[in-house]
């Protein structure tokens, strides 16, 4: 069976693909020739995990799943949240969301702060969601290089080092979208299985 990963995105449509039942095809958005915006308008992550999955279920009528990922910073009454790619503005520059971040936090002491992604998973018309969470803190400035968004500022709790500072494997033992994906995963696992 098929399955739509409604992203384009093919660095996490590839990773996922590794980790799913034998049988389950990922395919993204561009193998099926959706070049389109999908919308985003909502004001949660979930809604546009959910708006997204809907979006390509009602308009191409495939089972699919859609994921959305958003910084939740205490201080900041859990800015940027759903607004974590564009917090600096539309240039969705990650340098200058994560110098608007610093800079809000200059003369704060709570740095806590989570990394939430939610994954709205459709199948014959029913909805299923996960969610992944990993805590953790906004450092004072820039470490590291790797990864992409905001992981030169956010040290996952008990770790000593941000997300920039890891492999992409290491990032991958304690990140908020593997956490998520394990759950749609195993939830597949069962699904398919209970089906057979
Ligand atoms: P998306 O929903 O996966 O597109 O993520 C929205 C925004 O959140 C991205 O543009 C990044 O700024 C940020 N983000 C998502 N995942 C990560 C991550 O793993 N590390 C750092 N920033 C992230």
């Amino acid at each position: 069976m098929k399955i739509v990963f409604a992203t384009s995105n093919l660095n996490k449509a590839a990773e996922i693909q590794q980790m799913l039942p034998a049988g389950l095809e990922v395919i993204t958005l561009k193998d099926i020739d959706i070049n389109e915006d999908i919308p985003e308008t909502s004001l949660t992550i979930e809604g546009n995990a959910k708006q997204k999955a809907d979006y390509i279920t009602e308009h191409y009528n495939f089972n699919c799943f859609a994921d959305d990922t958003g910084l939740e910073i205490n201080a900041l009454n859990g800015e940027p949240g759903v607004y974590s790619a564009r917090y600096a503005g539309n240039q969705r520059s990650d340098s200058d969301n994560m110098d608007k971040v610093l800079e809000k936090l200059a003369s704060t002491s709570d740095r806590s702060a989570r990394f939430k992604t939610v994954i709205a998973l459709t199948i014959d018309k029913q909805q299923y969601m996960f969610e992944g969470i990993v805590n953790g803190s906004i450092r004072h400035a820039k470490t590291g290089t790797n990864g992409f968004g905001y992981d030169p500022i956010f040290e996952p709790e008990n770790c000593g080092k941000t997300f920039a500072e890891m492999s992409m494997n290491e990032k991958n033992q304690y990140s908020h979208r593997s956490r998520a994906f394990h759950k749609m995963i195993t939830f597949l696992h069962n699904h398919f299985q209970s089906d057979k």
